[in-house]
């Protein structure tokens, strides 16, 4: 699930004044220096609101120059202001997707606010993250609707993530359970709605319940162990959560073992029950 991430280094406001700098001499110069008060003012409600569509609007009057704007994030020199400013956010770290947890080096870049229908902040680093190819392909140019006018959690503005979001619900039969993912209830409306939309548009129940089923298998492998040698078994499925609270409380593997410990009946049944033998 989620992970929230630092704003990037580059200024989102500053680059608007370096790009049309570098643009002086060039064939663009005159549409930049005619755009550059209102660009810089798109920025500057886009930081303000944290990318929200519902209150960070469309630019129709660039419309007919979308491609400029798409030619300047497609063809970034390494030199150049805008070249620089994506680097570090393409040249990341990270080892799993912040959008939905998945392990692995999300190796795309997503628009928080696509850049289809908000062009001007096709280059911006606060719209700019990464993201694995499968949230891509479910999340596409969707933003939100009329009921929710914002689906997808930003991984930048939302520190609400910070703390874990979601709860899992593990249901009987202990032998073959049904998994349930739902928003922590510790939350605030607001932001549970926010996680409801975001797990659903991403289809996240649907693509993690096959991770779920394999990681109880799993537990039930290493309890039969942990039993036999007389190792105790909530404190070992303890360290297990715990040693996967980093980097996010988000990761499946912590949500995973935090639903364990809070189910008294499934750790009764990890404990003292009739174990199946999963091959
Ligand atoms: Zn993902």
């Amino acid at each position: 699930m989620v992970m929230q991430l630092p704003l990037p280094a580059a200024c989102s406001l500053g680059l608007v004044d370096l790009v049309v700098a570098e643009r002086q001499n060039g064939i663009h110069a005159n549409f930049f220096t005619g755009i550059a008060g209102e660009w810089r003012d798109r920025v500057q409600t886009y930081l303000d609101h944290g990318g929200s569509p519902e209150h960070v609007q469309s630019w129709p009057a660039i419309g007919p120059r979308k491609k400029t704007f798409h030619n300047l994030y497609k063809s970034a020199d390494d030199e150049s202001a805008h070249g620089l400013a994506m680097a570090p956010i393409r040249n990341h770290d990270l080892d799993l997707c912040p959008a939905c947890g998945e392990p692995g080096a999300p190796n795309t870049l997503d628009h928080y606010l696509p850049k289809g229908a908000y062009p001007h902040f096709a280059i911006t680093p606060g719209n700019l993250f990464p993201m694995c190819d499968a949230c891509q392909l479910k999340k596409l140019e969707k933003t939100g609707d009329a009921d929710n006018p914002r689906y997808f959690i930003h991984p930048y503005f939302d520190v609400f993530s910070v703390a874990k979001i979601v709860d899992l619900i593990i249901t009987p039969p202990f032998t073959a359970p049904t998994f349930e993912l739902i928003p922590s209830p510790a939350l605030l409306p607001g932001e549970a709605a926010l996680v409801t939309t975001h797990l659903r548009e991403l289809d996240i129940p649907g693509r993690y319940v096959r991770f779920f089923r394999n990681e109880h298998r799993r537990l039930i492998r290493n309890v039969t162990t942990m039993r036999a040698s007389g190792q105790a078994v909530a404190e070992t499925i303890g360290a297990f959560r715990n040693g996967h609270a980093d980097p996010t409380p988000n990761s499946w593997q912590h949500v995973f073992y935090s639903a364990v410990l809070e189910n008294e009946d499934l750790l009764e049944f990890l404990v003292n029950g009739d174990l199946p033998a999963y091959p």
